[in-house]
């Protein structure tokens, strides 16, 4: 095979929005699938599919969508993987790969693994990349370019499968990395589910504050609250499903956090300069790496 033939016949994408949109027309653009599919719960989003010219058919229908796929990618929020997980189970074949783009991985050994009979392969991904857009509308192709993809099959995983996946990605622009599911979600709550929990409170104390006072939050929001509102406005029942899928990692992680800022609130409150200075420096340093590995 040239690095060029496409991977796949047909990829059936579940759920058309922001990723899934940006998947399929990634797949379509770069050569990865001979024909793309898709199927999304909403009739209206299917004719916006097609309208927009991102997959060669749209359907309501999951069965439909599989007929004829060898590979199945859920691209809805994470709190309907058990039920997409249902929709799927008497239409898998043997050979078939199903993968995810959900934002926590845990959860998908949980709500699919046990649907997939032998002979299916199950390599869950996350795409770290996206933006607070969503709907087909907001998708692009190049949307993976430069950015991580984390792939969690389960051990013992079919090694062909998982080629084949890290190859989908590599050829849509992707690096990958491969480690556990349940890694990637402490990961992930760290560097991505905390920072929207921190956003979420901020916006919702701000205008909270603005109410009750009469100040001008939105008015001067450039001094750093306004990139908070952008974290903020991202989709509100993908983050939902987030944090309920993803609760021993984030409660973790925000008793952490807690005690850290507990920290600085008493640096402030005794006029500890240096401690504060210090840890400000510390944490420059950090946005200086992610700078020169190329994440900004
Ligand atoms: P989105 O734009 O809201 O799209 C999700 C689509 O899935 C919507 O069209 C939704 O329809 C449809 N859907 C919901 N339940 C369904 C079901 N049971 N069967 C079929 N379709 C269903 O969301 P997104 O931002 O693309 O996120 C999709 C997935 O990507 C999530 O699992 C998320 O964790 C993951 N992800 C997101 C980002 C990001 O930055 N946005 C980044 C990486 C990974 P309705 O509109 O009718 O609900």
């Amino acid at each position: 095979m040239t690095d060029t033939a496409p991977l796949f016949d047909r990829v059936a994408i579940i759920g058309i929005g922001l990723i899934g949109s940006s998947l399929a027309r990634a797949l379509t653009e770069y050569g990865v699938a001979r024909s793309v599919v898709c199927a999304d719960r909403s009739i209206d989003v299917c004719a916006k599919a097609m309208e927009l010219g991102i997959v060669e058919m749209a359907t309501t229908e999951i069965p439909v969508a599989m007929d004829g796929a060898d590979l199945v990618v859920l691209c809805s929020p994470v709190g309907s993987f058990a039920e997409v997980g249902e929709a799927i189970a008497p239409h898998l074949r043997e050979g078939m790969i199903i993968s995810d783009v959900g934002s926590v991985k845990q959860a998908v050994l949980r709500d699919i693994g046990p649907h997939l009979p032998d002979g299916v392969h199950l390599v869950p991904g996350h795409p770290v990349a996206g933006t607070e857009h969503s709907g087909p509308e907001a998708g692009f192709a190049s949307l993976f370019q430069g950015r991580w993809c984390i792939l969690t099959p389960p051990p013992g995983t079919d090694a062909g499968a998982v080629e084949k996946m890290t190859a989908l990605w590599r050829r849509i622009g992707s690096t990958v990395e491969i480690m556990e599911a349940s890694h990637h979600d402490r990961v992930l709550a760290i560097t991505s589910h905390l920072p929207h929990l921190i956003a979420y409170t901020i916006v919702g104390t701000a205008s909270d504050l603005e109410e009750t006072t009469k100040s001008e939050v939105i008015k001067f929001s450039a001094g750093g609250f306004r990139d908070f509102t952008r974290i903020a406005a991202s989709d509100p029942v993908m983050w939902r499903d987030i944090f309920l899928n993803n609760r021993e990692a984030v409660l973790d992680t925000l008793q952490r956090f807690t005690e850290d800022l507990t920290a600085l609130q008493r640096a402030i409150r005794w006029g500890e300069g240096q401690q504060l200075q210090d840890h400000f420096s510390k944490t420059r340093t950090i946005r200086r790496s992610i700078i020169d590995a190329k994440q900004a």
